[in-house]
């Protein structure tokens, strides 16, 4: 027999112990070759005063196995407590949350019996780097952050899972329209990916009709890539028109570290009853077996569980008013079920092929030309008038750059605003050099002394660049 796979196991808070017991029955007996080696995390460890709920014998267990199947845990209430799921995620580099929803009608009530999706979320950048300022009472800022290696990473793990899994399609949400740059770029990438991948159909939405057609009719949709903040809101949207929060696992995979898990929490409210649904947690298990090499021992559990589910062995929140089974019942349903197959559900096939690594690089050692063209210098001001900053910027620009413009939240405010234009105490004022001068950095530092001669309060500057002398930055209206 084939050695066995080390994995490290979180039996989580609340309902986590009961579903991960009956996850590790199924998975024995079904023959997955598999090494659980179990870590304390969650409230425990948060009520030892570790304000992120993992302790240093975790992370070494997670740093060997490179593996996590984690029961949901409780974060306790009150201030200080970090998302143990988000400190994972982040300090790990687990870049892809892969989250497939399911519609089991008609043996699970559902309004979309058509719908079979997974969303891929890119799980690293974009909002989510928090970084975030206020330099004026008015206004804050919060950094969205998009790169080409990260948007290649994600976008490449969606067109190779959709091999994997024998899917058709692949469609991105973005929202390129409005954010040219930052969409813009994940929406070129996806193109380009795109072209490498023949044999999958690829699509693009803007996203909010993107979005409504996934709560309307998710059926059009098959594996759909995205960036962050879009893919947390389509994976919830999607998780609740399938009806199954009960029923939907997730990875969350890294280049060396991959987690796997229930979408659910900890269920406090029903823990230690011996009624919850183990089946999240099972899909979550069903993922990794397939992410370890383990494929055929996941396809088995996956038709015996659809076969368990069609005969009517369903936990409470699946049967809703029928009558239900308990945890230990349906996960022994499902043990005698193993080698059967669903006959009106859809039976499930993984790909014995390996999921080729992520890490291809479209464009590995091209570094464009870089050639700075300005500088954007944003003010806090509150008292002076349009005419009046715009008097002291002209003076500023001194006899090597143009005062170009000034906008307030993106809108053009001079030269040639409109009156009605709401004016915040913000104000971005974009130099270039002129005609014939090249823009330096000392060029854009004596400027900055001129504005600041000028009394005013000049809070950030951001650097104007030509990529391969392609401007890079936004235009104003006008521009
Ligand atoms: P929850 O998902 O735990 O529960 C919501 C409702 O769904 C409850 O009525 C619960 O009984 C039911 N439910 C959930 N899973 C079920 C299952 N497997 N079988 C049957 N019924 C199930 O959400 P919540 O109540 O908002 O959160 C409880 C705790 O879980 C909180 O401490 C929260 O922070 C934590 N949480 C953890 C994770 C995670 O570890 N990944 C995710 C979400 C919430």
């Amino acid at each position: 027999m084939a050695e066995k796979r080390q994995i490290t196991v979180a039996t989580g808070d609340g309902i986590g112990p009961e579903i991960m017991e009956a996850t590790l029955h199924i998975l024995e007996q079904a023959g997955a070759k598999i090494e659980p080696e179990f870590i304390d995390v969650g409230e425990k460890v948060y009520l030892t005063g570790n304000s992120t709920g993992i302790p240093q014998e975790a992370w070494d267990s997670l740093r060997r196995t490179k593996v996590l199947l984690k029961a949901p845990i409780t974060t306790p209430q009150g201030g200080g407590y970090k998302s143990l799921n988000v400190t994972i995620r982040t300090a790990m580099g687990l870049y892809a949350n892969v989250r497939p929803c399911v519609s089991y009608h008609p043996v699970i009530e559902n309004k979309h019996p058509d719908m079979d999706l997974v969303i891929v979320r890119e799980n690293e950048e974009d909002l989510y780097s928090g970084i975030e300022h206020q330099q004026t009472p008015d206004v804050v800022q919060s950094l969205k952050l998009i790169s080409r290696p990260g948007s290649e990473r994600i976008i490449r793990h969606a067109f190779e899972y959709a091999r994997q899994n024998n899917r058709k399609k692949v469609s991105c949400l973005v929202k390129d329209n409005i954010m040219k740059l930052s969409d813009g770029l994940f929406h070129q990438v996806f193109k380009e990916i795109a072209a490498e991948y023949p044999d999958i159909e690829s699509n693009s939405y803007i996203v909010d009709i993107g979005m409504a057609r996934i709560a309307d009719s998710p059926e059009e949709f098959d594996v759909i890539v995205t960036l962050n903040l879009y893919g947390d809101i389509a994976s919830d949207i999607a998780a609740q028109i399938a009806g199954s929060v009960g029923l939907a696992g997730s990875a969350n995979i890294g280049d060396e570290i991959a987690m796997f898990e229930a979408i659910h929490g900890s269920a406090p409210d029903i823990a230690g009853k011996g009624i919850a649904n183990p089946s999240g947690l099972l899909h979550g298990a069903i993922m990794m077996l397939v992410h370890i090499g383990q494929p055929e021992a996941a396809e088995k559990i996956h038709n015996a569980w659809l076969k368990t589910i069609e005969d009517g062995m369903l936990t409470g929140d699946m049967a809703k008013g029928k009558e239900a089974v308990g945890t230990k019942e349906f996960a022994h349903a499902v043990v005698e079920r193993l080698g059967q197959s669903p006959s009106t559900l859809e039976p499930v096939t993984y790909s014995k092929e390996p999921m080729e690594e992520a890490e291809k690089n479209i464009r590995p050692n091209y570094i464009p030309e870089r050639e700075l063209d300005g500088t954007d210098v944003f003010l806090f001001n509150n008292t002076l008038t349009i005419d009046e900053i715009a008097e002291k910027l002209e003076r500023a620009a001194g006899s090597n750059h143009e005062f170009v413009m000034m906008t307030n939240r993106g809108v053009k405010v001079y030269p040639n605003g409109f009156s009605e234009t709401f004016l915040s105490d913000h104000w971005r004022c974009r130099f270039q050099p002129v005609e014939g001068v090249k823009e330096t950095q000392t060029e854009i530092r004596e400027l900055l002394t001129r504005i600041e001669s000028e009394d005013l309060d000049w809070i950030k500057i951001e650097n104007l660049y030509r990529f391969d002398g392609k401007i890079a930055y936004s235009l104003a209206q006008g521009q």
